[in-house]
């Protein structure tokens, strides 16, 4: 049987809906349905602390007067604490976690290039200090390369010790952390294929690892070039990168920094005729294969 296509979105509620995160709304959106596959809407509110009251609402109905339309209900991380707690025992009965009581000063003191250096590893006789009581728990990786092929940036291999070392799964403030929760999303919602920016290209590998040891499938990956100011800032960090307005040309203008071929905004009778046009248009292919794009904001 062919394997059915399940894309996501899954902005962070931690602002409004801005053209960086339309730019991966929209490039996910149809690749999934150029390829009439299902495109599922998540909210990554794990981290409650960075979360900005209401924006997931007013991003849910950003991306709804945008015409975007998502199939199933929308999924959200703060209702799976549970299923991180169960992905986290696997991890742990397998012998691959351990407790770390480091502080970022100490890490920083004892590693030249920032990366963790096994202090807590067990059997590492190292001098250790126990520091806080407080822990995060961190999970052992292996000394060799992890490759794969993204869909437009191409191969990429990263050497997990080398360049990333044992990384964190659960913070010390009692938080499941980004790696370990998306794993465990995409697989609990059957995800098959990611589009998204291109600042998690170097994630991938470990997020690949974590698939690994959990024994869920490898997914598709794709990164699209990440949106910047002229003077290199990505939109996310600007406090002035407002709302993406909620008309054609700014859906017109995305689908361009996206390398598809469309037609001005006043071919299109309505934001569904745009849309249908794009599906059948679509191609990953064009992408622009770059880490980043200018635009003008
Ligand atoms: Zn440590």
């Amino acid at each position: 049987m062919e394997q059915t296509y399940r894309g996501r979105f899954a902005p962070s509620p931690s602002g409004e809906l801005h053209f960086g995160s339309l730019l991966a709304a929209m490039a996910s959106y149809a690749d999934a349905r150029a390829h009439n596959g299902q495109w599922l809407l998540r909210i990554d509110d794990i981290d409650q602390a960075r979360v900005v009251p209401d924006s997931a609402e007013h991003i849910i109905r950003t991306l709804e007067q945008l015409g975007f339309e998502w199939d199933e209900s929308i999924y959200y991380q703060s209702r799976h604490i549970r299923d991180y707690r169960k992905a986290l025992d696997i991890l742990h009965k397998k012998n691959l976690t351990y407790p770390c009581f480091c502080s970022r000063k100490q890490i920083k003191n004892r590693s030249s290039n920032g990366i963790y250096p096994g202090t807590c590893r067990p059997n590492n006789q190292a001098d250790k200090t126990t520091g806080d009581k407080e822990c995060a728990i961190r999970i052992k990786v292996p000394d060799k390369a992890l490759s794969f092929k993204d869909q437009i940036q191409g191969d990429y291999t990263q050497q997990l010790a080398q360049e990333v070392g044992d990384f964190i799964i659960y913070r010390r403030d009692k938080v499941f952390t980004y790696q370990l929760s998306i794993v465990v999303d995409e697989y609990l919602s059957h995800i098959t294929h990611i589009v998204r920016g291109h600042d998690l290209l170097d994630s991938t590998p470990r997020q690949i690892y974590l698939q690994q040891q959990l024994g869920f499938p490898t997914l598709v990956y794709a990164h699209i070039p990440l949106a910047v100011t002229p003077q290199q800032l990505k939109l996310s960090k600007l406090s002035r990168a407002r709302k993406v307005r909620c008309d054609l040309p700014t859906l017109v203008q995305a689908a361009h920094f996206l390398g598809q071929e469309i037609a001005p905004a006043h071919n299109y009778q309505s934001l569904q005729d745009f849309w249908q046009h794009l599906f059948d248009i679509w191609q990953l292919k064009r992408v622009p294969k770059m880490e980043k794009i200018e635009i003008m904001y």
